[in-house]
């Protein structure tokens, strides 16, 4: 039998391993909590144990490892630059560590380009050579696809889609811009658009919410819309009305038409769709706007390790 791939999908929270064939079958998947220890040293042990777990529950060897790390990763030389979730690190060369204590090759990318390898490999990607994705969720996670393969730029740092300038003066985002895509694409910006609402319905609607707006949810506001509230549905046009315009940027820039979208804010998909492909036809030209087609992601939360999967098995085939 043909050795698996061990597919790690590493987040703020938690971490996702799963064991996945070569023909990208996911054998068996488990999630565990990131460890307290976020040291160099504790993140490695933490990463082994969960490989060694993985590889018991799929009862078979491993050949290789991919991993999806959150932040900015030099993708020339398997370091993570800077991330949001690990402040400690810096140029933290986590693929080389990892080589070394599980004594397997190892591939490293951002997470977000992961969920687009999977999706190009076994999801929505797989009959278009060119793709942007966009994941909708703390912030704004991106991958863009071209001729077959994720784009990293020069070193590895593309597709940071979230922190294209929406705002000259905007808020201040946690990249250290200000007024960035997803200051209001996300699950804070949607909370924002709550705030800077001036709508007379708003009072009424914040009186079910004691604990505060911070307490509010997308499935929270999902739920309302569905069950008729109307400033709800207010809230999710205007953030269709964002992404949008932050969509029709990326088909300007890149002349890709093929959007596919994902992450947990992409549920509310019916409220905030038609108003998002309305501002893009306001915000691109005519012929560019027929060719787009937006999808939605289909791997859910299997696509990052499936990705990582996709590109240890790529990484050990060259
Ligand atoms: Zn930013």
């Amino acid at each position: 039998m043909d050795k698996l791939a061990i597919g790690i999908d590493l987040g703020g929270t938690n971490c996702r391993f799963g064991a996945v064939k070569a023909d990208g079958t996911l054998v068996c998947q488990q999630l565990m909590p990131v460890p307290k220890d976020r040291s160099h040293k504790g993140i490695i042990s933490f990463l082994c144990s969960g490989i060694e777990m993985t590889k018991k529950k799929a009862a078979s060897e491993s050949s290789c490892i991919g991993i999806g790390a959150p932040g900015i990763v030099d993708y020339n030389n398997g370091s993570i630059v800077r991330s949001p979730h690990f402040r400690d690190w810096h140029n933290f060369e986590l693929r080389k560590n990892l080589e070394a204590a599980c004594s397997l090759p190892v591939a490293l990318d951002n997470d977000a380009n992961l969920v687009a390898a999977g999706e190009a490999w076994l999801g929505a990607g797989q009959d278009t050579k060119n793709f942007i994705l966009i994941t909708l969720g703390t912030g704004i996670g991106g991958g863009i696809c071209i001729d077959g393969e994720i784009f990293h730029g020069d070193k590895g740092f593309a597709g940071e889609i979230g922190h294209q300038i929406l705002f000259f003066d905007g808020r201040k985002c946690d990249c250290g811009s200000k007024g960035c895509w997803e200051t209001v694409v996300s699950i804070d910006g949607l909370r924002q658009l709550i705030a800077d609402s001036n709508d007379p319905r708003k009072e009424k609607f914040l009186q079910k919410y004691h604990r505060g707006l911070d307490s509010i949810t997308p499935h929270d506001l999902h739920k309302e819309a569905s069950d008729g509230d109307i400033f709800a549905s207010l809230i999710w046009k205007k953030f269709g009305a964002y992404l949008g315009a932050g969509i029709a940027s990326l088909v300007n820039i890149l002349g890709i038409h093929t959007v596919i979208i994902g992450g947990g804010i992409s549920n509310a998909w019916d409220f905030f769709i038609s108003a998002a492909k309305k501002e893009l036809s306001k915000r691109t030209y005519e012929e560019s706007f027929e060719k787009i087609v937006i999808k939605k992601a289909l791997l859910g939360e299997t696509a990052g390790i499936l990705g990582a999967a996709g590109i240890a098995f790529k990484m050990k085939n060259s």
